[in-house]
């Protein structure tokens, strides 16, 4: 943003409100009539920039923000037509009730993470909306409908209980780490302190309704604020706050509890007047929060599979990795053990590989790792094998309930297939290739780490013997197994 941008956006909202305070002091008989236009344009300027700031950053977040600046105005514009043309002096249930739906979009997004799914974000928005339903019910028994409030302190009670929420809510999202969204969540908790402030000065320390006096303008400052926030940003430049990750965590897990508590606290409130809507209030905060926890937890497992699935795959060929293949081996060794099944074991390492890299660099290594990778996974059997990538450019296979002769054709079917890549190793040194060492658990006298010993024998030998070739090893604590024939390119040892 330019520098000369910047300072019309800060000098706007002076401008405002000392055109406010200036027009009201002037205008004499018409005083109240030119303090409701300003007093109904200030949240229409922090909504409509709010707004703009939703659609340009798409923040869901500053779209409920603008949502909820516009039924505020239409509060004011309800108390205007009351006051000018009704001759009704306190607000009626109509301005209240917007009042009160100002609260439910603000409430929906400082609780409601956007990051949730859509169902969880729907409980969440139920409950708000309940939570708007609640607070007007309150308002109905505290008022009449001409909006004679019997009761004025308590109703004051109530507003001031919304505007706190409000503000603890935003203050604690914003120590939450909200990421992406910390300049919104400064933005939206310096407005709601501002406007927890202002309400409170309007409401405790004004005279009911005489709107038309200079310090109306001091009801602009929480709006007023907020355009300027949302029209730079919302602190863009705002470093990351300080909070301790601990606090963040708490934060997170406990949101699905904020509006239910909220919902209760407002029942409770409403006991004495209307028990039966009090009950529903709890009866709505107990399932929502029953759903809200039931959706946390699907959530949570869903979350744990694609973490124990990735924990699983190798990140550059997204064949299994070592820690898979470790599982596997150990489980397989163990079901062997008690059925006597055969297992074969292939340890397999790419010929010259460095060659390759040193000629063609790293990322073209890495694509021959995963053709290889490919290759080797097409030469299994889909439904018994696992091929891992074993670590670097070694890889590995577990042939389960399988005989060596069928092991040793598997073994050099994967030989072949890599080497009928035909991809070069640069400098005419010839094509890509593997080795192969082979070992087969056929009796119970050994151990899991004599079974990889004997593979990784085999596949030294390979390598001394020349390369590009199967080498079925049979390790002195394993009872011999003997292909019957070695097969093109097989050998036992
Ligand atoms: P040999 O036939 O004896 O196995 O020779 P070699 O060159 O394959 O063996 P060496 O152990 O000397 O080199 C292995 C090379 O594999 C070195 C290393 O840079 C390369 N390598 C290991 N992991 C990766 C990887 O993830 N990507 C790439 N591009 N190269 C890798
Ligand atoms: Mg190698
Ligand atoms: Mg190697």
């Amino acid at each position: 943003m330019r520098h000369t941008t910047r300072v019309i956006i800060a000098v706007l909202p002076i401008l405002f409100l000392a055109a406010h305070a200036g027009t009201v002091a002037l205008a004499r008989d018409a005083a109240m009539e030119v303090s409701f236009a300003w007093l109904i344009g200030a949240p229409v300027a922090a909504g409509a920039a709010a707004l703009y700031r939703g659609w340009k950053e798409e923040l869901e977040g500053w779209l409920s923000v603008g949502a909820a600046m516009l039924c505020w105005a239409g509060g004011m514009a309800a108390t205007m037509v009351n006051t000018l043309f009704l001759d009704i002096i306190s607000e009626d249930r109509l301005s209240m009730l917007l009042y009160v739906l100002y609260g439910v979009p603000l409430i929906f997004t400082l609780v409601s993470p956007e990051e949730e799914k859509w169902p969880s974000r729907l409980v969440d928005a139920a409950m708000a909306a309940a939570l708007g339903g609640l607070f007007y019910a309150y308002i109905c028994h505290l008022s009449t409908p001409t909006g004679a409030a019997p009761q004025v302190r308590e109703l004051r009670m109530m507003f001031d209980i919304e505007n706190a929420f409000i503000a603890v809510f935003a203050v604690m999202r914003y120590f939450a780490r909200p990421g992406r969204r910390l300049g919104f969540f400064r933005a939206v908790t310096a407005y709601a302190i501002a406007y927890l402030i202002c309400a409170g000065y309007m409401n405790h320390y004004q005279g009911e309704s005489d709107y038309g006096h200079p310090v109306d303008a001091i009801i602009d400052l929480p709006f007023l604020l907020l355009m300027w926030l949302a029209l730079e940003g919302g602190f863009p430049r705002a470093s990351a706050t300080a909070s301790s990750r601990g606090f963040a965590r708490v934060v997170q897990a406990g949101s699905p509890m904020l509006i239910p508590v909220t919902l209760l606290t407002v029942s409770v409130l409403l006991v004495g007047y209307d028990p039966k809507m009090a009950i529903t209030g709890c009866v709505i905060a107990s399932i929502g929060y029953g759903l809200r926890t039931v959706l946390v937890q699907l959530r949570n497992f869903e979350e744990q599979d694609q973490l124990t699935l990735l924990s699983h795959v190798d990140a550059l060929t997204c064949i299994p990795n070592r820690r898979r293949f470790d599982e596997v081996l150990r489980r397989e060794w163990n079901r062997r053990e008690q059925s006597s099944d055969q297992l074969a074991l292939l340890m397999i390492d790419i010929d010259n590989f460095k060659q390759l890299n040193d000629h063609f660099g790293h990322a073209v290594g890495d694509e021959r790792l995963r053709s290889v990778a490919a290759a080797l996974t097409e030469c299994a059997r889909s439904d018994f094998d696992l091929v891992a990538r074993y670590g670097g450019e070694e890889f590995a296979a577990i042939l389960i309930d399988i005989d060596p002769r069928d092991a040793t054709k598997i073994a050099e079917r994967m030989r072949a297939a890599v080497e009928s890549l035909l991809m070069p190793l640069g400098r005419g040194a010839g094509i890509v290739t593997v080795s192969i060492g082979m070992a087969c658990a056929h009796s119970l006298d050994t151990g899991i780490e004599d079974f990889v010993e004997a593979a990784d024998a085999a596949l030294y030998e390979a390598k001394r013997n020349g390369r590009n070739q199967v080498i079925h090893r049979v390790a002195p604590s394993l009872r011999a197994v003997q292909s019957a024939a070695a097969p093109q390119g097989g050998k036992a040892a």
